[in-house]
């Protein structure tokens, strides 16, 4: 089984071959014919995988770069960001970096954003008084899942003025992400997650909300400006050159999650992975998160060193993820996200079980 994954790290994850072969495929002009029909799928594709009939764009930078596009085209004045790990405050620290006012929610590394605590706070100021409000939907950190839907209808009834932000960077491909129906503004994913091909891309969907929101803005800037992405994608075509590599690789993998494999049955084999590597550890370690587990990675607490189990897999040939931020010592972590083969889970896991009980 030359091609058997086993590198198990919460992004960049795994590729498959078929994928990376992709990447060699001879060059193209980003304004040519053969470009436009290539984006033309991707677009297609992209809004089925957001649930989107609205605007979707591939912006060549990692996802945070979109991160920063999505404040500095939405946001003029203030912004809350909701915290419970290390990227959710990320958003917080690019907020600030970009000169806004930022206030914080924080629900603590480990635990969901709750949404009633986010509608207390809202109800606390006018309905204007946030321009945007940032949700990390898979908080990589700690292996917790937010409750989009819920959280961005709270915005809605509570500050209904606010842009709603989304990060699914590790979500995208692994769980539902209903943009539409959740009624999102921003909806990022850089692709080296759930979408499980190699990093230098990010998709977006973009709500005509937003849209109308960066129209407003004079100075948000050229290369991250969504109005010019917006503009060029009505002709499908991008603002300036983009990783043409990526975007072959992306209509391949988009092709094979819509219609081979199927995003219900993508969905069903993380949900598996998740209760698998759950069930599997529990004799060594615990996860970190008591609920909210996420379907795409996994922080574990374990009972020896988490850095002699890590070093241990690398002998095997195994790579898994380490602990991150403040949890870098006492965690970690299980990527099981991507085209990763529950087979190849279940092998690594035989190891695992084999390096605990030595
Ligand atoms: N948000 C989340 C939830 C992530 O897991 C990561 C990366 O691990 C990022 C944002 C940053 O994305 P990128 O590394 O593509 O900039």
């Amino acid at each position: 089984m030359p091609d058997a994954c086993k590198y198990f790290v919460p992004g960049p994850t795994w590729v498959r071959p078929e994928i990376l072969a992709e990447l060699t495929r001879p060059m193209i002009g980003h304004r040519s014919a053969e470009f436009k029909e290539l984006f033309r799928t991707i677009n297609r594709d992209l809004k089925t995988l957001f649930a989107t009939t609205g605007d979707t764009f591939v912006v060549t930078a990692s996802g945070t770069g979109v991160m920063q596009a999505a404040l500095e085209n939405c946001v003029a004045r203030r912004v809350l960001v909701t915290t419970c790990g290390a990227f959710s405050e990320r958003w917080y620290s690019i907020a600030e970096s970009c000169g806004y006012e930022v206030d914080r929610l924080d629900a603590g590394w480990g635990n969901a954003i709750d949404p009633a605590e986010l509608a207390d706070h809202l109800a606390r100021h006018s309905r204007a008084h946030y321009d945007a409000v940032t949700i990390t939907h898979n908080e990589t950190s700690t292996g917790v899942t937010n409750d989009v839907a819920a959280l961005a209808e709270v915005v809605r009834e509570e500050a209904p003025d606010a842009l709603v932000l989304v990060d699914a960077v590790s979500s995208l491909g692994g769980m539902p992400v209903l943009v539409d129906e959740w009624k999102l503004d921003v909806c990022l994913a850089s692709v080296q997650k759930g979408l499980a091909l190699p990093p230098g891309i990010t998709v977006a969907a973009v709500s005509q909300q937003a849209l109308a929101r960066a129209a407003k803005h004079p100075y948000r800037g050229t290369y991250f400006d969504f109005v010019s992405y917006k503009k060029n994608a009505d002709d499908d075509s991008v603002p300036s050159t983009p990783s043409i590599p990526h975007f072959y690789a992306l209509a391949k993998q988009l092709d094979d999650m819509l219609r081979t494999e199927g995003l219900e049955a993508r969905f069903e084999r993380h949900r598996r992975m998740r209760d698998v590597t759950i069930e599997r550890t529990a004799r060594f370690a615990k996860p970190a998160a008591t609920s909210h587990q996420s379907t795409t990675v996994t922080a574990l607490l374990p009972a020896m060193p988490p850095e002699t189990i890590r070093s241990e897999m690398k002998k095997r040939g195994y790579t898994l993820g380490g602990g991150y931020g403040q949890w870098k010592e006492s965690t970690f972590r299980i990527g099981h996200m991507g085209d990763i083969p529950l087979a190849d889970l279940e092998a690594m896991l035989d190891a695992l079980s084999d390096v605990t009980r030595a």
